[in-house]
């Protein structure tokens, strides 16, 4: 079954003609060469339908799809990259990431571009040159999103993923509340968490529970990422459990979504206890790339070109890219896309959404289910905000 309207009215000059500030140094691939090739190669057997191999001629997602996932709200572009920064992230611009969305049939993305770096995360004052990213970040967005409503169906959203981090004994997120406040949307997650007693489960549920309570975190980031237990210990097993019972509780009582990472996936038994908790969910892709699960988990399968293509881009986040390095990566994104880009988030994607209907949660409790699911939660959240 498949979208009735195959018009894909957005252009790609139409939104570079929009944005305010010029794409930084690492140019915007060819229109064409995004839908031309936004096909699902290699794929077959039982859980790919056999239409969902050519999005292009489609006019997206098929509609089992997209009645769950109708908007990505973790999604990183170049802005998480910060040429001069030393750290790729994200490898494409707003333009080519709505065009993409937008052919796949999403109504909205959540630009949740990273804070300080995950793998060392240092608290921001409201003048660091990564709060005022921040910022100008979130006005560039504003104004695209004026310019397209009433025009185009994929609109933008600004946000932060923020790194839960400890400043000496107390947990917080790396982004300073006057930052938080301008933003749309604001993901805590944990990741690196300096100094190693802090992998202690005392210390996990301190840091999460902090950013639960924070009124302007709206969702926790791939929540189990690197604590997944896996313990024979029966009594330590329990007290895992324990942990997330309350954490979730708290989640619940607060309004703070849990997000189901298409990257660094969670535990199915946790997801059913938040489900039968009544915690709202987010289906994310946290897409830095579009091919980026090609190589997921597998070194071994990194090739010469890939680790060519990996110092070009450290390169170009540290701003000493030549311009050869430059147009050798716009041609890495272009031929990343005609790889077949989204294949496995889709096909993990479909196979959270059958899982889903078989704990029996409905669409409406994944916040980003439509776009009115998601500016209802976001508007309950900014209530409470001000209470
Ligand atoms: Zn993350
Ligand atoms: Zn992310």
């Amino acid at each position: 079954m498949w979208r009735n309207d195959t018009s894909i009215p957005f252009s790609l000059s139409d939104i570079i003609d929009l944005m305010t500030k010029p794409s930084e140094s690492l140019p915007i691939i060819d229109e064409q060469k995004i839908g031309a090739h936004l096909k699902f190669h290699g794929l077959s057997g039982p859980e790919i339908d056999a239409e969902l191999v050519d999005i292009e001629k489609s006019g997206g997602l098929p509609a089992e799809i997209l009645r769950w996932w109708r908007g990505d709200a973790h999604t990183h572009s170049a802005e998480s990259t910060r040429e001069g920064f030393n750290y790729p992230e994200g490898l494409y611009h707003y333009e080519e990431i709505l065009y993409y969305y937008e052919m796949l049939g999403l109504d909205f993305v959540c630009f949740t571009e990273h804070a300080s770096l995950p793998q060392s995360p240092c608290v921001q004052e409201p003048t660091s040159a990564i709060s005022q990213s921040l910022l100008e970040h979130t006005k560039r967005i504003h104004n695209l999103r004026k310019e397209l409503s009433g025009k185009y169906r994929c609109l933008p959203f600004a946000g932060v993923e923020a790194n839960i981090m400890y400043e000496g004994e107390k947990p917080r997120i790396d982004i300073p509340d006057e930052v938080l406040a301008e933003l749309d949307f604001v993901i805590a997650s944990r990741h690196r968490v300096p100094e190693e007693k802090r992998t202690e489960l005392g210390d996990i549920r301190e840091s999460l529970s902090s950013a639960i309570v924070n009124p302007y975190v709206n969702v926790i980031g791939h929540p189990d990422r690197d604590i997944q237990t896996k313990t024979e210990d029966p009594r330590a097993a329990e007290a895992y459990w324990q942990m997330w019972k309350e954490l979730l509780g708290e989640m619940r009582l607060k309004n703070k979504a849990f997000e189901i990472n298409l990257k660094a996936q969670p535990d199915p038994k946790l997801v059913q206890m938040a489900a039968d908790m009544g915690v709202k969910f987010f289906l994310n892709f946290d897409a830095h790339e579009f091919n980026q699960f090609l190589n997921y988990g597998d070194p071994s399968s990194i090739t010469t070109e890939q680790r060519k293509a990996d110092a070009q881009k450290y390169a170009w986040a540290s701003g000493s890219a030549s311009e050869d390095d430059l147009s050798d990566l716009a041609i890495y994104k272009e031929e990343k896309l005609a790889q077949g880009p989204g294949v496995i988030p889709i096909l993990r994607l479909t196979r959270w959404i059958k899982y889903l209907e078989t704990i029996g949660v409905d669409p409406r409790q994944v916040v980003n289910s439509s776009r009115e699911n998601f500016l209802a939660f976001l508007h309950g959240n900014s209530e409470t905000q001000t209470a």
